[in-house]
């Protein structure tokens, strides 16, 4: 059936590819002033001035009122898994303390309530898409989101340095991705990496070769935190000391190169992969990313909760690297709002919104593999959500 939008303002993104450079990130968005957005069977058809829509009278109209409609938020880093752990960790002290707070949590089963709590969030700030990462509560998580309508890509974690016997893809998968339904395996299912200091290289490298051989995104959490550069590059330091009790192997020997260059060694990263975090980013580790079309995925609000440092916003645009965004868990965020990861991210690099913007919708379904979400335009899912006033102020109508 078709039905129709109406809004003060419509930012559609129509016809944006996603943007990696400066100039593409900042340009102020087309604005549709006084417009509807027209859809048939949850797929948009047009985005078209109400004065050109209001002579097809059959189309039940829904008048939105004086906001501002963007297409749907794409949140490209979270762990639903951990939404029953809200301010239960060791917060502003640095990832070890984090860490080490979070284990003995991690194991406490996930509640259906804590679950569906997290899910209202994300569909309270117009997310139609999230990249979701566990190797627990998958099917749970899955059922959850897709109750929510909203859709996900469900990143099972690969973590350790036990090898898999044989190791080949198939001895990747935890058992919570073994359990989902068939269906929904073929068509959300993608491997993660946990992060290069906790799981061993080849399986890493074998992760990344089935997704990209099955055209799925990989992901994992990278340059997150100074512990990560030292271990990898010393074998010394804080994380070395928690990781020799439980995970490393004996005679365990560290690379000796920092993290971005060793995921490069390891075949790691290209136009596929989500590198999460990336606060540790060098100007050469940006070059290598943007040299490789991997997404960077910042999620700034969970790095300053743990006591990381912040991305290197600015640097990263100004190489050329494809920038998305993410929530990250409620162990180490407020909350799953998107849009605070948006001003947080405009704020801390003074960028217009529009940059952020384009990070939570066009970029994090390029950085996802979404061909239907990101923008709002004929052929597309018709998923939107509401702009923020504070953020629809920050964008000029169109001259
Ligand atoms: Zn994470």
């Amino acid at each position: 059936m078709q039905r129709a939008f109406r809004a003060r303002r419509i930012i559609p993104l129509a016809g944006e590819g996603p943007s990696r450079t400066a100039r593409e990130l900042f340009s102020p968005p087309r604005v549709h002033d006084d417009a509807v957005i027209v859809t048939r069977g949850g797929f948009v058809e047009a985005v078209e001035p109400y004065g050109h829509f209001r002579r097809r009278a059959a189309t039940p109209l829904t008048d939105m009122g004086e906001v501002t409609l963007v297409p749907g938020l794409v949140n490209a880093h979270g762990h639903l898994e951990l939404a029953h752990l809200t301010g239960s960790t060791v917060q502003g002290a640095g990832f070890v303390p984090w860490v080490r707070s979070l284990l003995p949590l991690a194991t406490h089963p996930l509640t259906q309530d804590a679950l569906d709590a997290a899910v209202r969030q994300l569909a309270d700030c117009g997310t139609a898409h999230v990249g979701d990462v566990g190797n627990r509560a998958t099917p749970q998580v899955a059922a959850a989101l897709a109750a929510a309508d909203i859709g996900a890509t469900l990143f099972c974690e690969c973590f350790g340095y036990t090898l898999p016997d044989p190791p080949v893809s198939d001895a990747l998968w935890p058992d919570s991705a073994r359990a989902l339904p068939p269906d929904v395996f073929m068509r959300q299912a993608a491997l993660a990496g946990h992060a290069l200091f906790s799981t061993h290289p080849v399986t890493l490298a074998v992760a990344k070769r089935w997704c990209s051989r099955n055209g799925r995104p990989f992901s994992i959490h990278l340059a997150e935190h100074p512990d990560e550069v030292e271990f990898l590059t010393t074998g010394k330091g804080a994380l070395a000391d928690m990781l020799a009790v439980r995970v490393l192997p004996e005679g365990f020997e560290a690379p000796g190169v920092p993290p971005v260059r060793y995921a490069a060694e390891l075949g790691l990263l290209d136009e596929q992969t989500v590198a999460v975090h990336c606060t540790q980013c060098t100007a050469d580790d940006a070059a290598l990313l943007a040299a490789s079309g991997t997404w960077a995925c910042l999620c700034p609000r969970s790095n300053a909760v743990i006591g990381e440092g912040a991305p290197p916003v600015r640097q990263l645009i100004e190489a050329g690297v494809g920038l998305c965004c993410g929530t990250d868990s409620l162990a180490s965020n407020h909350d799953l709002d998107l849009w605070n990861e948006v001003r947080t991210l405009r704020d801390m690099a003074a960028l217009p919104a529009a940059a952020p913007l384009r990070m939570a919708t066009v970029n994090g379904a390029a950085a996802l593999g979404l061909a239907h979400l990101g923008t709002l335009e004929p052929g597309r899912r018709a998923a939107f959500a509401l702009l923020p006033d504070d953020l629809s102020r920050d964008i000029p109508a169109t001259a």
